[in-house]
């Protein structure tokens, strides 16, 4: 029995068919969110990929910040259980996730089964969010995907003061007329994002193996940031960007299995 998780968010869309809820049989990422065609894009691509066709899913739960602008789905289920379904799935032995997304970053302690026990959020500030890096790596004139590499060369980090977005906007700005060098002022921008979501997490206490999840997690100099604030290594799949579309595959999965019983 098939069953599909569809993750609608703010800046990409992501879906998972699984058969009987183990057998990840197509997964795929477009880089275009909520109210947008991303939905749609992300539905036709899994099922051109698969070969399958709607009719043959039993079960589709939406989640993420557009999750009830889904027709498709049966059900809709919040981004804190599926990605702690998703991420104990690809990382059996994570007991901690940070899940920075386009608009929000999160941390969720999760149980050996995968269950969700507690949770910190900031989804007030765009500061520690993909939003923030997405603005610098503009000012820096570099592909997202480019940003995480060229930290890597840093040698000198800078420090950015400011938490706001636009005030750091400004500063990067000032960094670059001050001729920073830009592998620099990139590093700076990580350790900045990862000081910030590194606090929030720790509000839950010190973590023990955790994993990062979401887009960010694609990010390595945020994540090797995250590292030394953390102090221990972080846990990265690579499909850490449809963890969220792959725990909603699992919840539908459950809630088929159950139906059957009843
Ligand atoms: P949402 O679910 O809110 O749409 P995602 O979890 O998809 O957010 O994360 C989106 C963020 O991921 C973007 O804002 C961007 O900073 C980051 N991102 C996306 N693709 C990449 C990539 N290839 N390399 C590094 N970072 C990426």
């Amino acid at each position: 029995m098939y069953t599909l998780g569809i993750d609608i968010g703010s800046t990409s869309s992501k879906a998972v068919i699984l058969r009987d809820g183990t057998e990840l049989i197509v997964q795929k990422v477009v880089s275009l969110g909520t109210g947008t065609v991303g939905p749609s894009q992300v539905l036709s691509a899994v099922f051109e990929e698969s070969g399958l066709s709607p009719d043959q899913i039993g079960y589709t739960v939406s989640t993420g910040y557009g999750r009830m602008n889904c027709a498709q789905a049966d059900e809709q289920v919040s981004e804190l259980s599926c990605h702690a379904k998703g991420i104990h799935f690809l990382l059996p032995d994570a007991q901690t996730v940070i899940d920075i997304g386009g608009q929000d970053a999160k941390a969720l302690k999760i149980s050996e089964s995968g269950q969700l026990i507690a949770f910190q959020m900031n989804d007030k500030c765009a500061a520690g969010t993909g939003r923030f890096l997405d603005v610098m790596a503009r000012v820096l004139n570099v592909d997202i995907s480019e940003l995480g590499e060229l930290s890597q060369r840093s040698k000198k980090p800078v420090s950015i003061s400011n938490t706001c977005t636009v005030f750091a906007e400004s500063e990067v700005i000032s960094q670059l007329s001050s001729n920073v060098p830009i592998e620099d002022i990139a590093a700076g921008i990580h350790n900045s994002v990862a000081k910030r979501v590194a606090g929030m997490a720790l509000r839950l206490g010190r973590p023990t193996a955790p994993a990062m999840s979401g887009g960010v997690a694609r990010n390595a100099g945020v994540v090797r940031a995250m590292e030394r604030e953390l102090g221990c290594p972080v846990l990265v799949h690579p499909l850490c960007q449809s963890a969220g579309a792959l725990g909603a595959a699992i919840l539908a999965w459950e809630k088929l299995k159950k139906e059957k019983v009843n």
